[in-house]
C-alpha cells in the first residue's frame, strides 16, 4: 500500500488525515511536533465567514463554498462517529455596517448570493436594535448584514474529533515528533521525489509528502531546495465570562463590527455565559530577536476590546477570563492558501499558509489534496 505521510497536525493536517483516511488501500500518517491543534489553530475564534464575505468568484470563492457545504455534513458525521460534542454554532453571523460602509456594494452581494441560492438579509438600524436589544451606542449604525448560513465551531475540539474519526479508520499519528529533514531521488525526467522523512526518533519511508505545517512550512520546504516562504501574523483574543447570556431570546449569531468579532461560546445546549472577542492583526515583535519569544502589544488588545464594548456595552461588565495569542501563516508574495504541488517534486503537496482563515478553509482545503491524489495515484 503507497505510504502517505502529513507533516503538521493543525485543523489543516487534521482534516486532510480525515479525508484521506476514506480513500482504501492507503497506509496513512500523520506526524506534529506537538500535540494536536496547538499551533495556530489553538488561538483562532473559529469564525467561518463565508456567504458574508466579498469573494464571489474563482478560487477564493470556491473554496469558501466548498467548506461551507462540507462543514454542514463533517460535524454531524464527525459527531457520529466520534461521540464527541464539537461546539458550532448555527445561528449565522450579523454584521454591524458603520457610517462610511458602502451598502451598494452589500446590495450588489445580496443579489449575487442569492443567484447560489444563498440568502444575505439587510437589516436597518431599527431592525437590529429590535432583534438584538443588548447592542447599544448605535448613533452612527447605518444598517447591518444578516447571514444566516455562516457559522462558527470551536477548532481545537474540530481537529481533535478529525484525529479521532481518522484514527478509527486506521490513521497512525505521531505527536511530539518533529521532522528535520528529507532524503530525496531525482528520476531521469529531472523530476525528484522524496522517499524518506528523518526525524528525530528516526526515518520513515515515504511515497508521497503533504506539508501542512503552517508557519514550519517555510524551513520544511527550504529543507527540499525550494523555500515556500510563509510569514507569522500575530493574532489577540481573549475569553470574557459574563455569567449570563446577552440576549434573553434562545438567539446568539456571531456578532461582527468595526473589524472585531464577538463570539458566543456555545456548549451545547448549555445557557451561555462566556464570550470571546478578537482579534488583532500585528506584525509580530520578538524580544532580543529571539524567534520563539513573541511580544503581542497589549494596547492593541485593550483597543479591541474597547471597540467590541463600544456596541455591545454589556461587555464592560465581564471579566477577563483568559487573553492569549497565536501566528497565523501568511504567504508572501502569493495569495492564501497555498493548495498544490511543491515546484520539482513529483510527490509532494503542500496545504498552508492560510492565513486568517484556516478554519474557515480546512474542509475545503482537504477535499482539494484528495483530489490532487486520487490524480496522482490514478496515474
Ligand atoms: C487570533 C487568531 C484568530 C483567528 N481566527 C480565525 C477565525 O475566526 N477563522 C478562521 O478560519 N481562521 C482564524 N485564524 C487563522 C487560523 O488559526 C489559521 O489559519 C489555521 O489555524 C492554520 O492551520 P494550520 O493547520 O495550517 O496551522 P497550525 O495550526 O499552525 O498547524 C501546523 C502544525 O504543524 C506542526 N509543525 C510545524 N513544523 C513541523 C515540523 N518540522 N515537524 C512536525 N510538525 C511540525 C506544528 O506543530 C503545528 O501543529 C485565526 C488565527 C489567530 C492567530
Amino acid at each position: 500500500m503507497p505510504h502517505i505521510v502529513t507533516i503538521g497536525c493543525g485543523v489543516v493536517g487534521a482534516a486532510i488525515a480525515y479525508e484521506l483516511s476514506q480513500i482504501p488501500n492507503l497506509k496513512i500518517t500523520t506526524i506534529d511536533r506537538q500535540e494536536p491543534g496547538q499551533g495556530a489553530t489553538s488561538a483562532a475564534l473559529g469564525v467561518l465567514m463565508s456567504a458574508i464575505s466579498h469573494k464571489v468568484k474563482g478560487r477564493a470563492w470556491q473554496l469558501r463554498r466548498n467548506s461551507m457545504e462540507r462543514y454542514e455534513t463533517l460535524i454531524p458525521e464527525l459527531e457520529s462517529i466520534t461521540g464527541r460534542q464539537i461546539p458550532f454554532n448555527r445561528e449565522g453571523i450579523l454584521k454591524l455596517c458603520f457610517a462610511g460602509e458602502n451598502m451598494t456594494k452589500w446590495e450588489e452581494l445580496v443579489k449575487r448570493r442569492r443567484q447560489e441560492k444563498l440568502h444575505l438579509e439587510i437589516l436597518s438600524p431599527d431592525e437590529v436594535r429590535s432583534r438584538h436589544p443588548y447592542l447599544g451606542n448605535l448613533d452612527l449604525l447605518i444598517g447591518a448584514i444578516y447571514s444566516p448560513q455562516d457559522r462558527q465551531v470551536e477548532p481545537v475540539a474540530l481537529t481533535q474529533a478529525l484525529v479521532d474519526a481518522a484514527r478509527s479508520k486506521a490513521v497512525t499519528f505521531e505527536f511530539g515528533v518533529a521532522v528535520e529533514g528529507f532524503k530525496t531521488v531525482t528520476t531521469d525526467s529531472g523530476q525528484n521525489s522524496v522517499t524518506q522523512i528523518q526525524t528525530e526518533r528516526g526515518n520513515i519511508a515515504v511515497d508521497f509528502l503533504i506539508i501542512a505545517a503552517g508557519l514550519g512550512s517555510t524551513s520544511l520546504t527550504a529543507e527540499l531546495k525550494q523555500t515556500v516562504d510563509i510569514r507569522p501574523i500575530l493574532g489577540q483574543g481573549l475569553q470574557l465570562h459574563l455569567g449570563h447570556s446577552l440576549s434573553d431570546r434562545d438567539f446568539q449569531p456571531v456578532i461582527t463590527g468595526d473589524d472585531v468579532h464577538i463570539v458566543p461560546c456555545t456548549r451545547g445546549r448549555e445557557p451561555i455565559t462566556d464570550y470571546l472577542v478578537g482579534a488583532t492583526v500585528e506584525e509580530p515583535r520578538y524580544a532580543n530577536g529571539e524567534l520563539d519569544k513573541v511580544l503581542p502589544d497589549a494596547g492593541k488588545l485593550d483597543e479591541v476590546l474597547s471597540r467590541a464594548i463600544a456596541f455591545c456595552p454589556d461587555l464592560a461588565k465581564a471579566t477577563v477570563v483568559k487573553k492569549w495569542f497565536g501566528l497565523r501563516p501568511r504567504p508572501e508574495g502569493q495569495p492564501a492558501p497555498v493548495i498544490g504541488p511543491l515546484e520539482g517534486y513529483g510527490n509532494v503537496l503542500l496545504a498552508t499558509g492560510h492565513y486568517r482563515n484556516g478554519i474557515l478553509l480546512a474542509p475545503a482545503t482537504a477535499i482539494a489534496i484528495r483530489d490532487k491524489l486520487k490524480a496522482y495515484l490514478a496515474s
